[in-house]
């Protein structure tokens, strides 16, 4: 439920200095955990998500095995210190729906005929919270799926939009999204356009709801090239630790 009215919107600027189509910033580091299969620390302004992959892996209990397919499993899970208020550590209605519909939003990337029988496990915490962290862990997820090795079609990026002082912005805070009048996060395939998931909590009209649309477009294709950009480095990073200890090895048996 929405709280009172305060304004949200002072001289052209949001409370934080942005402006209505300003991402907050972004920060990527892969291969947190060593014992993940892929792992990736997603930071979008003060939310602070870590996903970890693992799989693909037998399933247990067998009966949820699936002949044809892998089976992917994602948890989302707030982190009871990451919010102002404590939140009740454990699943709950909100937690288990945010999973369902992040899995919507990464299943049709997954090449999941390739392993039939296992399982995929998808873990994000969110450390911090600060609005749009379904879609903070969506982009950490995606990233680290990636790193897992497992074979995508392509990348999924996410972000929110909203309304706030009647004004359509991209990417709310805490504050936008308890105290504006709506948010809609949305997940796509940048490179196709191709929508995997799309939310709404609050009131568009049609037009506002196409604006909202555009700028959600807009900053995934950004949200995919920061995505992309740190997956390239990280993989040539490897590539020349991989180059070094052949050279070295090479010498050595000379
Ligand atoms: P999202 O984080 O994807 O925007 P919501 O709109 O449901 O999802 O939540 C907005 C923000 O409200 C969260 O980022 C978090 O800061 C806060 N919040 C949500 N649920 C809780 C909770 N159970 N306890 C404390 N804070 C919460």
């Amino acid at each position: 439920m929405k709280k009172e009215k305060i304004e949200l919107i002072k001289d052209g600027k949001r409370l934080d200095g942005r402006g209505f189509e300003e991402l907050r910033e972004i920060k990527i580091e892969i291969d947190v955990l060593k014992r993940a299969d892929g792992s990736c620390y997603f930071e979008l302004g003060n939310n602070k998500a870590l996903a970890a992959v693992y799989g693909p892996r037998e399933i247990h209990p067998r009966h949820l095995q699936n002949e044809k397919t892998a089976v992917v499993v994602y948890n989302y899970n707030m982190a009871p210190f990451s919010a102002t208020d404590r939140k009740r550590p454990g699943p709950d209605r909100r937690s288990v729906e945010i999973s369902k519909a992040s899995r919507c939003a990464l299943d049709p990337v997954i090449l999941k005929e390739y392993y039939p029988k296992t399982t995929i496990n998808v873990y994000v915490e969110l450390l911090q919270s600060d609005a749009g962290t379904r879609t903070a862990a969506i982009n950490a997820a995606s990233i680290a799926l990636a790193a897992a090795g497992i074979p995508m079609r392509d990348l999924v990026s996410s972000i929110a939009v909203g309304k706030i002082d009647g004004e359509v912005v991209l990417d709310l805070n805490a504050v936008e999204d308890n105290h504006g009048e709506a948010d809609m996060p949305v997940a796509m395939i940048a490179r196709t356009n191709t929508i995997t998931m799309l939310q709404m909590d609050g009131r568009f009209t049609k037009d506002e709801f196409e604006v909202g649309m555009k700028l959600a477009e807009k900053a995934c294709h950004e949200i995919y090239e920061l995505q992309r950009a740190a997956l390239i480095a990280k993989y040539s990073e490897s590539v020349n630790a991989n180059v070094n200890v052949n050279v070295n090895t090479g010498r050595g048996e000379e």
